[in-house]
This record gives structure tokens, C-alpha cells and sequence, in this order.
């Protein structure tokens, strides 16, 4: 991931363990995916076993890291560093 934005430098670890808390952002996508892996298998897979759950629903989350790790780290950057989506803007905020 780049350190610093390209477009006008603002560089996103805003603090020292500032992505510790980016952690329970990716906490919480993960149950979310976990949830509804379960209730897609109870309900169209007609409620298999215990490994029924437990095999598909790992893979499943640990394929999902790359997308979890940078989902959560945007969404965590937006919700505490001040940070705007303005597509059409070359601002200088942060
Ligand atoms: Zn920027």
C-alpha cells in the first residue's frame, strides 16, 4: 500500500499504530462474511455438518484478507483522520 497519497502527499499512518485500530474494522468484515457464509450454506446447501461450515466458511474468510486488510484500513482512515471522498477534486486536505 503506498505510504503517502499520490495525489497530494498526505501520508496515511497519520500517527504511529494509527492502523491498530483498522484491526476491528477488519474484525467486523470478517464476521459479516462469516454470518452470511453460514446462512447461505444452512439455507442452500441443506445445513451440512460441522465441517459443511467450518472448511467453506475459512477459505472463504482467509481469501478475503487482501480485500479486508484494504477495505478496512479505508474505511477506518475516513471514519477517524478527517479524510473526504471528492473524486473530481486535487485537494490538499487532511
Ligand atoms: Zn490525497
Amino acid at each position: 500500500m503506498y505510504t503517502h497519497c499520490p495525489s497530494c502527499n498526505m501520508r496515511y499512518e497519520v500517527e504511529p499504530g494509527f492502523w491498530f485500530g483498522a484491526m476491528y474494522v477488519s474484525y467486523a468484515l470478517t464476521v459479516g462474511i462469516m454470518i452470511v457464509g453460514g446462512l447461505v450454506i444452512y439455507n442452500f446447501f441443506g445445513d451440512p455438518g460441522a465441517l459443511g461450515y467450518v472448511v467453506p466458511i475459512t477459505l472463504t474468510s482467509l481469501l478475503a484478507v487482501p480485500f479486508n486488510f484494504r477495505i478496512a484500513r479505508t474505511v477506518f482512515i475516513h471514519l477517524f483522520s478527517g479524510v473526504e471522498y471528492k473524486p473530481e477534486a486535487s485537494q490538499t486536505n487532511n
